[in-house]
């Protein structure tokens, strides 16, 4: 399936709660949730009933779309929390948290996702010295995010870490705002995800 081209704040709209896909926007008054609470579309103030299976859907496209990951990403994300141990909703969870696009994001490198996604394609960061060009690495506690020393005036970035105090850095991340080295301190935990998800609808969807 192709990658979603669209205004995104229409994602959160269809949501019905912010996803935070744009960046500082996403903070301010302009925010399209904020002016319209409703669905987009001719019918978007209707009132809508789903049923279970609208609701399992609902949220596993809500949490797809916030961690930008395509339909077979997010199945085959599912399906490796499924076979750990533990709750598979749980896991999910911790390993969509793990990928380094959101590490990169959550560091406060980037100012959103998608943006941090593309940094990490363009090869800006190192884990542990080495050059990573792939969104998807999970990362482990121990591991150190570095800006590459060639990347240290992409604008961008630098830009993202001025902004880094209107939005907090979890405990189970670390970053020194002069070095600009970020460290993975351990393993995140459920209650670092603060946004309104409730990963049991979906593991009930996939379970169908
Ligand atoms: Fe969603 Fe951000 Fe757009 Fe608000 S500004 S609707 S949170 S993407």
């Amino acid at each position: 399936m192709a990658r979603y081209r669209g205004s995104v704040c229409r994602l959160c709209r269809r949501e019905g709660t912010k996803l935070f896909l744009k960046g500082d926007r996403c903070f301010s008054e302009k925010c399209a949730i904020e002016k319209r609470a409703y669905p987009p579309g001719v019918h978007g103030q209707g009132r809508v009933r789903f049923s279970d299976y609208g609701v399992q859907l609902r949220e596993k496209q809500k949490v797809k779309r916030m961690y930008g990951l395509l339909e077979n990403q997010f199945r085959s994300t599912y399906q490796r929390a499924a076979g750990m141990k533990g709750r598979s909703g749980e896991n999910l969870l911790m390993l969509l948290e793990r990928r380094l696009d959101n590490v990169v994001y959550r560091l406060g490198y980037a100012t959103s996702r998608a943006e941090a996604r593309q940094l990490v394609k363009h090869g800006h960061f190192e884990i542990d010295g080495k050059k990573v060009k792939s969104p998807s690495i999970v990362v482990k506690p121990g591991m150190a995010i570095t800006v590459r020393p060639v990347s240290e005036k992409v604008e961008r970035i630098s830009g993202a870490l001025e902004t880094l105090e209107s939005r907090s850095v979890p405990q189970w991340l670390e970053i020194d705002p002069d070095t600009r080295r970020g460290v993975v301190k351990e393993m995140p935990n459920r209650e670092d995800i603060t946004l309104p998800i409730d990963e049991q609808l979906i593991v009930e969807l996939y379970s169908r």
